[in-house]
């Protein structure tokens, strides 16, 4: 797979530290970013939408995706399956657009390995108590989950030495900036700025 002038993101956090929430206001201010839907034999959870938030699928028909080598990467989380479809990432890229990747530090680390001009971003919360109230008040969740994704989220959040970049999402809208700058950095890299542009500056150069 090779790249263009696109850039393959990884953004990657615990459980409920925002970045499904900062992702969705990234794509609103950076329109030219395309997300890529995840496979994932996680039950649907009551406001989600197939083929939205995820494109949901039993263990039989991801093992057999995984199998055909749809998947790009893929990991166990929590118990269930997730996989990103290497045809769309393909695709994408070579369209020259953007691409983000909402997943695991399981995934990011195969992603960063396929493909190490990628961009690795680690999101983390402000606080361990910023962390678990951000779970509760998203509803989704029951209690014993929570415990269960509490528990996880320390070794998890570990990871973040691994990213190229770290956000910590304690005020939002800050946040949201400090991921369009990076979004931004790596779209103005000269290399990609100059096979975008080539026209212009072959005629801009002679
Ligand atoms: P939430 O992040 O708590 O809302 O829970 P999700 O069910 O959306 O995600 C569970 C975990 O799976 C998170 O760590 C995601 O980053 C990860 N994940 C989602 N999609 C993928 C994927 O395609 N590949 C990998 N490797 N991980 C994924
Ligand atoms: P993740 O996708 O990482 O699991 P979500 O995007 O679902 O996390 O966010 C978890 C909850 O925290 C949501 O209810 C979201 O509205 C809230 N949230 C996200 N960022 C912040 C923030 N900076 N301050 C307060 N609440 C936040
Ligand atoms: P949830 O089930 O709560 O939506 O997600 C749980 C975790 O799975 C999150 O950390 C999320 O980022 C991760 N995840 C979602 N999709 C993928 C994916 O395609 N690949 C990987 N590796 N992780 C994913």
């Amino acid at each position: 797979m090779q790249a263009q002038s696109g850039t393959l993101f990884t953004i990657s956090a615990p459980s409920g530290a925002g970045k499904t929430s900062l992702v969705r206001a990234l794509v609103d201010a950076e329109p030219s970013l395309q997300v890529s839907v995840s496979h994932t034999t996680r039950p649907i959870r009551p406001g989600e939408m197939d083929g939205v938030n995820y494109h949901f699928c039993d263990r039989p028909a991801f093992e057999s995706m995984l199998a055909e080598s749809a998947f790009l990467e893929h990991a166990e989380v929590f118990g269930n399956l997730y996989g990103t479809s290497q045809h769309f990432v393909e695709e994408q890229l070579a369209a020259d657009a953007d691409v983000i990747l909402e997943i695991d530090w399981q995934g990011a680390r195969q992603v960063k390995n396929l493909l190490p001009a990628s961009c690795s971003i680690f999101v983390l919360p402000p606080s361990e108590a910023a962390l678990r109230e951000r779970l509760s008040q998203r509803g989704q969740d029951d209690e014993d989950t929570i415990e269960h994704r509490m528990a996880a989220a320390e070794s998890e959040m570990s990871h973040y030495v691994e990213a190229d970049y770290l956000v910590i999402n304690d005020v939002f809208e800050e946040a949201l900036l400090e991921l369009q700058a990076i979004v931004r950095s790596q779209r103005l890299q000269t290399h990609k700025q100059a096979h975008r542009h080539a026209a212009q500056l072959g005629a801009l150069l002679g």
